[in-house]
Order: C-alpha cells, then sequence, then structure tokens
C-alpha cells in the first residue's frame, strides 16, 4: 500500500478550451514538483457532442508529455446517468472513458448521480438510480478493456449511498472518489466529524482515488449558486482552498487511509497558485506523518 505521487487539477473554468494555457499551467506543475494533473475532460474540448475530439486529445497527449506529468481525467460536470437522455449521457461518457485511455490515465473521476439538482424523488429516484447502476455495468466493462477504473465522486449526499451504490454494480474498476471537501460539509449538517471520520473507513474497501482541499464546512453546497467573492468572507461552501487554511481535519483522515493505494489528488482554485508549494510539501507532511510509503512515479 502506497502512495502513488501527488497530483494537481487543471482548472476548467479557466482553461475553458485553450491548450497553450493548458501548456502554461502544465509547465508550472511540473515546475513547482506535482508528479500528476487531473485533466477535465470538458475543460480541454476533449469531446464534441458526445465524440472524441482527436485533435485536442493528440495536443494534450504532447503537453502531458513535454512536461513529463501523468494524467488522472475528471469526465464533464454535468454528466449524469440519471438524466433522462440516457444514450446521449452514455455517448459522452464512453467518450470520456477514451479521452482517459487514449491519456494513460488509470483514473476516471464521475460525479454520482447525487448531483442531479432537479430532485426526482420516490420511486422515480429509484428508477433513476437504477437506470444509473446498469449504466455503470456496462461502461465499466469497456473502461476495463481500457484498461480504465470509473471512480465515482461524493457530492452533496452521504458516502453510505455512493458506496451502495459502487456495491451494487458489484465491479473491481468501478469504485470511489472520495473529495474530503464535500464529505466535510455533508457531514457538517449530519453528525459533525465523528460521522465524516466514520464515513471515510466506510468507503475504504472501494477508494480508488481522493480529491484533497479545505473548507471550514459551513453551510451546504446549495450556497455553491452564489459567487465564490461573495461566499469567501463568510466561509460559506465549497472553496476548494489550499489544505490547511479551513477546518479539515487532515492529520486525523491520512491515518485512516494508510490502506488506499493511489494518487495524493489536490483540487484547488487556482486564485491559491502561490501557494501550490506549500501544498506539496504540506500533503507529504501528512504522508509522512502517517507513515504512508510513497512512490514517485518517475
Ligand atoms: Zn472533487
Amino acid at each position: 500500500m502506497s502512495i502513488k505521487g501527488v497530483g494537481i487539477n487543471a482548472y476548467s473554468p479557466r482553461i475553458n478550451g485553450d491548450i497553450e494555457l493548458l501548456e502554461r499551467d502544465l509547465s508550472y506543475f511540473k515546475k513547482i514538483g506535482f508528479d500528476y494533473v487531473e485533466i477535465p475532460v470538458h475543460g480541454v474540448d476533449g469531446v464534441i457532442n458526445g465524440k472524441l475530439n482527436l485533435e485536442n486529445v493528440k495536443r494534450v497527449k504532447e503537453v502531458l508529455r513535454k512536461y513529463n506529468l501523468k494524467a488522472a481525467v475528471h469526465a464533464p460536470n454535468p454528466l449524469n446517468l440519471r438524466k433522462d437522455n440516457l444514450d446521449l449521457q452514455e455517448e459522452v461518457f464512453q467518450s470520456s472513458i477514451e479521452f482517459a485511455s487514449e491519456l494513460e490515465a488509470k483514473v476516471l473521476v464521475y460525479h454520482g448521480g447525487n448531483f442531479e439538482r432537479r430532485k426526482q424523488e420516490g420511486e422515480l429516484q429509484n428508477l433513476a438510480s437504477e437506470r444509473e447502476i446498469r449504466a455503470l455495468k456496462t461502461l465499466g466493462e469497456l473502461a476495463d478493456k481500457k484498461g480504465v477504473q470509473i471512480c465515482l465522486e461524493n457530492g452533496a449526499s452521504s458516502i453510505e449511498k455512493l458506496v451502495t451504490m459502487v456495491r451494487e454494480v458489484n465491479r473491481e474498476n468501478v469504485g470511489v472518489t472520495y473529495d474530503f471537501g464535500h464529505a466535510f460539509l455533508y457531514y457538517s449538517c449530519h453528525g459533525g466529524e465523528k460521522e465524516f471520520l466514520t464515513s471515510i473507513k466506510e468507503a475504504l474497501p472501494y477508494l480508488k482515488h481522493i480529491h484533497i482541499h479545505d473548507n471550514f464546512g459551513r453551510a451546504s453546497m446549495t450556497s455553491q449558486d452564489a459567487s465564490y467573492i461573495s461566499r469567501l468572507p463568510f466561509g460559506e461552501g465549497d472553496l476548494h482552498l489550499p489544505p490547511g487554511m479551513g477546518k479539515i481535519p487532515y492529520e486525523k483522515i491520512f491515518p485512516l487511509i494508510r490502506e488506499y493505494k493511489g494518487i495524493a489528488m489536490a483540487e484547488i482554485d487556482p486564485r491559491y497558485e502561490l501557494f501550490y508549494g506549500g501544498i506539496i510539501k504540506r500533503l507529504h507532511k501528512y504522508i509522512e506523518e502517517a507513515h504512508i510509503p510513497f512512490q514517485s512515479p518517475t
């Protein structure tokens, strides 16, 4: 069991299809000392109308090679297998798997259907959830052939729900992305730190990827609708701060994930770019203090 390197997200609203900007960011990430970068499919126009955008895939591959960075991939944020237009959702999902495979990324992050804002209730919710599970079984097979692990990320709902879904899909290559920031916000209104730490243990057998960032555990993710600068003064919502800047008890978290073997992936708002060097040091400190072996990929 070991951590395979530290990574940072390329931020989709910032890149917004500009591969030259991606190149500039990647050169900075490399200089700072990251091993991995999480590439958002939607941030680099990786898929257009359900189809892989081969030209951009080629350009992204070249940039990764140039800076000797390994990739994880984040599927488009709105991708949702609970929506009514399932055929199109599946097509985008398949192309996202191919995108990950082209980049030799083992990890493809997908927000489990709990991100659906239009709340489905009762029977409808069960049907949507069953449909998502069925689709994930099929997509899991394709991902397997391409050497990709589908990692369902928690949003504004319980880890228990996500783990139940992963258990029902029941495939080795469909597991959990535990996003500590999202879970900390959720559990701040649902049982507090004790429940938060328990949920980490619950996810552990299925844990394939982690997202590390910080916040103050204040208000639910619904406040995401307000702009960043109007939330920050009040410390509200999902702020994606560098670890240590908010209240998430990472010193207690890392000792719980000694069995995790994967990337320590930071997912930070790029306004904190100047602190990225400090983030690497801090991640290494958490890893060392928890006595987790560290294996650099290069
Ligand atoms: Zn995340």
